[in-house]
């Protein structure tokens, strides 16, 4: 099936993104002889992905709308710069079909599906209807956005309760209600409207059958230029945090070579429905009988991709940069062989121990584990200052094991010997959960983590080693200016075979 020959996809990609995705992208363009730019906004001038980048430009103030959403400053840069293609990562601009338009319009490649794919998939009830008439089976629920309560009401009853409102620009869980009562309906349309159109300025909202209990399933597809598509396997999702993932892994612990197949079938349609190409990931919820649903696709690389790469030996965001230049899939269905078990920690500058409220402030100490199959995908080192402008998802803990007990017991491993201090982090919470039976024995959903842990209880378990820790950064930092050394320090941009001028033309840059 391969095609192209040679050793560079492109000579020069930009980065449309910052953070641990930045540089895990960077990285993958290093590894394939790639020239990077990165793009930053003025918090991050010495950010990790702009020091690892040969290149960087300046696209505007901290707040994303004034830089990493300003898809006319990133355009600019990229033609300024001479760039091949670009890669949006996730987040930001990742899903935003225009700016997709707009750089393939500049004559750049887009490193990732056709703007109309982007489109159909963005819009939940357009997605539904697609992947309805492709046979994919779908959550039951409405097609068309509900506009009166009265039809809501209708349509609530013939679906049957408990039902969920949800916006159908949505994303990010916001705009979800559940309601269990039809008295409760009313109030619920009106509060998921005006949410929807707070945060994705559209009040269209639809109805779906509240499944109870499912588990969140997702399948990795690629589809490339000729017209092959297939899929990387599935991944395990359930466990979130108001219905947002917080730990996911791969195999599923539920999943059959029968069911996968089914699935894995479903999922290639509904990528051959959009008229897909390069990576995607078809979202389905599963039931306790093992029916599977439809539930979303997001046509992006995933946070969660690595744990796919690590049991299929793929590195999905080298293969992205290959399928963008043209290059056909390296494999066939039948030759993906899963191997072992990956399980992926995402590490937020949330204090857990508070009911998760966001923290912000400088990384004093930091010490990530590593050791055979530990790996993190980080955007931070020691000294950096996490603000309050963007994701607070700073890291990502992957491990890998011959089989699921060894990956649990090598990510308990891996979480106890981590040592962060200047922010509090959601490491305590992954400690309790790999020590929890019912995750150790694969029986959980996506209502796991509300059931079975309460904050308080949380609270009590992990003092006692967060005093431990309090105690040791104090004895380091006293260590240290005994020494007559300062606290920790943001690394500066170091200039890298030659690249330091291309930087300063960056910097310098008026983007505006
Ligand atoms: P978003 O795009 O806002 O993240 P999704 O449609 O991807 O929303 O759903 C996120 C999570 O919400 C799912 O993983 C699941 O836990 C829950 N969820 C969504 N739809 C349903 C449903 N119909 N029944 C039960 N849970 C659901």
């Amino acid at each position: 099936m391969t095609t192209k020959t040679g050793s560079s996809v492109f000579d020069k990609v930009l980065i449309a993104n910052r953070g641990e995705i930045a540089v895990r992208i960077i990285r993958a363009c290093h590894e394939l002889g790639v020239r990077t730019v990165a793009v930053y906004s003025e918090i991050d001038r010495d950010s990790l992905h702009v020091q690892l980048a040969h290149e960087a430009c300046l696209i505007g103030p901290a707040p994303a709308n004034e830089s990493y959403l300003r898809g006319d400053a990133i355009l600019r840069v990229a033609k300024e710069q001479g760039v091949q293609a670009v890669h949006p990562g996730y987040g930001f601009l990742s899903e935003n079909a225009d700016f997709a338009e707009q750089v393939e319009a500049a004559g750049i490649t887009w490193i990732g599906p056709p703007a109309s794919a982007i489109r159909a998939m963005g819009s939940k009830t357009e997605a539904r209807k697609i992947m309805r008439d492709a046979g994919v089976p779908v959550v039951p629920g409405t097609e068309d956005g509900v506009e009166s309560p009265e039809e809501a009401a209708q349509l609530a009853e013939t679906i049957g309760y408990p039902i969920l409102i949800k916006a159908a620009m949505g994303g990010g869980g916001k705009g979800m209600r559940i309601v269990r009562d039809k008295r409760d309906l009313a109030s619920a349309l009106e509060g998921a409207r005006r949410e929807s159109m707070n945060a994705f300025g559209s009040p269209l909202i639809y109805l779906e059958k509240y499944l109870e209990k499912p588990r969140h399933i997702e399948f990795q597809v690629f589809a490339d230029h000729q017209g092959n598509v297939i899929h990387l396997g599935e991944r395990e999702c359930s466990i979130q945090r108001r219905h947002q993932k917080v730990i996911e892994e791969a195999p599923s612990p539920v999943m059959t070579p029968e069911l996968r197949e089914r699935m894995g079938n479903s999922a290639v349609e509904a990528a051959r429905a959009c008229g897909y190409r390069n990576a995607g990931t078809v979202e389905f919820l599963v039931d306790r009988q093992g029916n599977y649903y439809f539930l979303e696709m997001n046509t992006r690389l995933q946070v969660e991709h690595p744990v796919t790469e690590m049991v299929t030996g793929i590195d999905l965001c080298q293969l992205q940069l290959k399928i963008a230049s043209g290059e056909s899939l390296p494999l066939e269905q039948h030759q993906l062989t899963i191997r072992g078990h990956a399980i992926e920690f995402r590490i937020y500058s949330e204090d857990c121990l508070n009911n998760f409220l966001p923290f912000t402030g400088r990384i004093r100490y930091l010490r990530p584990p590593d050791g055979f199959g530990v790996r993190e995908d980080s955007g931070v080192r020691e000294g950096d200052e996490i603000s309050i402008h963007y994701d607070p998802m700073i890291s990502k803990l992957i491990v890998w094991g011959a089989d699921r007990e060894s990956a649990i017991n090598r990510m308990s491993r891996a979480l106890g010997e981590y040592r962060i201090t200047g922010v509090r982090t959601t490491i305590p919470f992954g400690r309790l959960v790999m020590k929890n039976p019912a995750f150790r024995a694969g029986e959980f959903d996506t209502s796991f983590v509300e059931r079975e842990f309460d904050l308080e209880n949380l609270q009590a378990r992990e003092h006692a080693w967060q005093k431990v820790a309090a105690v040791a950064a104090a004895w380091r930092r006293h260590h240290e200016r005994g020494k007559g050394r300062h606290e920790a320090e943001p690394h500066t941009v170091q200039d890298k075979s030659g690249s330091g001028q291309w930087k300063d033309v960056g910097r310098r840059a008026a983007l505006r």
